[in-house]
């Protein structure tokens, strides 16, 4: 991992080596590769080991769960068979590229455009902070397919890294997360193959929407493993460090706020060990998703700053993990929907005729 925030970049290597020993895209059919078993529980406890063992900047999940899927639940049976064993692999490495220059949370905003041409479509437009975007060789594309009319009618078409028309900017300079490869992306006149569609081109906007839930409970998932190793390594530093003849952990004011910290982690876990039941049953609604995804961030970012806190100056030195994990976590806030979207999310339905409180 050290040599790879060096680099700015996963190894390439790492995708394979994940894909030999069965950690990436689980879920897929056996025919394709994969172990044919969608529970999402395997997928927290690879996020939560990968998080554990101090690699969460290896976006694997990103490739495994959050792009992968749209060819399960949107690709045909050829599209299927063409890019899911690659991917399985770790041979291929997948993207998706929704946001751009000028828009984010607003994704009908976009200005990239596909348009039909004979027998093929044609790919105009950029992205930017595309995650995995150096290293990735498939990347799902969101674009406008009938802009004047319609600003939801969207497609998303499979961009192959050799197509001629693809640019990668540079990898972008990042506050934290300095292993992850993020880019900006560039499609100018592609020729993208009708077979390169996902479903139907002008419903990727609604197809888009139906992964957010579980993007988010992914990001849940994520951010409250992160908050624990962050409550863990603080709970190490306070119990060694001494001042005032006593280990900082004996100070009152330590012990009651990581006591609050160590509530608010368990009772994370427990909330999002809840959607991941409801998930794994078909239940779990946008608002829900929504409501883990907003606490876990809020959680994780109170835990590393009071693990900041209670570490001193140390905390301030990169060669501190806890100094590392407070820069990482202040994208978790934004990625996968600000706390604001999340928050514009749960509140609609508070308000709406839909309501229903937990117990209902
Ligand atoms: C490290 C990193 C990795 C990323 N990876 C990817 C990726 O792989 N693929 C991809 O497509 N995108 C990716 N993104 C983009 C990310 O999803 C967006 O940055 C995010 O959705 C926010 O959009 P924005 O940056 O345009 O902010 P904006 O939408 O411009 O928001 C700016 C501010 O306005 C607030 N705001 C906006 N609308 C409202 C509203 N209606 N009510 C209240 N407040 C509002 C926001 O909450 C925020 O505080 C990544 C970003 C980063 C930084």
């Amino acid at each position: 991992m050290p040599q790879w925030r060096k680099n700015g970049i996963v190894d390439r290597d790492a995708f394979r080596k994940a894909g030999e020993n069965g950690f990436l895209m689980v879920w897929p059919d056996e025919k394709y590769g994969g172990l044919g078993d969608s529970d999402f529980r395997f997928e927290q406890i690879i996020i939560e080991e990968t998080c554990r063992a101090d690699c969460h900047e290896f976006f694997a999940t990103v490739h495994s769960r959050l792009v992968g899927p749209y060819f399960e639940h949107f690709g045909s049976d050829e599209q299927k068979e063409r890019f899911l064993p690659p991917c399985v692999s770790g041979k291929k490495i997948l993207a998706i590229a929704m946001t751009e220059p000028g828009a984010g949370s607003d994704l009908a905003g976009m200005k990239t455009t596909l348009r039909q041409d004979g027998d093929h479509y044609i790919l105009n437009g950029s992205k930017t902070y595309i995650s995995n975007g150096i290293n990735a060789d498939l990347i799902i594309v969101a674009a406008k397919t009938d802009p004047e009319n319609d600003p939801y009618a969207m497609a998303l078409c499979v961009v192959e890294s050799d197509m001629q028309g693809f640019a990668r900017g540079q990898n972008l300079e990042k506050m934290g997360l300095k292993a992850q490869d993020t880019a900006e992306l560039f499609f100018n006149d592609i020729q993208i193959p009708k077979d390169n569609i996902l479903g139907d081109p002008r419903k990727g906007f609604f197809y888009m929407m139906q992964g957010l839930a579980e993007e988010r409970l992914i990001g849940a998932t994520q951010m409250s493993a992160a908050a624990r190793k962050a409550f863990e390594v603080t709970r190490e530093y306070v119990m060694e460090r001494r001042a005032f003849g006593k280990a900082v952990a004996d100070q009152q004011n330590t012990q009651f706020k990581m006591a609050e910290m160590e509530a608010e982690i368990d009772m994370l876990q427990v909330f999002v060990d809840h959607c991941v039941a409801l998930h794994n049953q078909g239940k779990l609604t946008a608002v829900k998703a929504a409501k883990a995804k907003l606490q876990a961030a809020e959680i994780e970012w109170r835990m590393v700053d009071l693990g900041v806190q209670l570490h001193g100056g140390a905390g301030y030195m990169h060669e501190y993990p806890i100094c590392r994990m407070f820069l990482d976590a202040r994208i978790s806030r934004i990625l996968a929907g600000t706390s604001e979207i999340m928050k514009l999310i749960i509140g609609r339905e508070v308000f709406s005729e839909q309501y229903k409180s937990f117990f209902e």
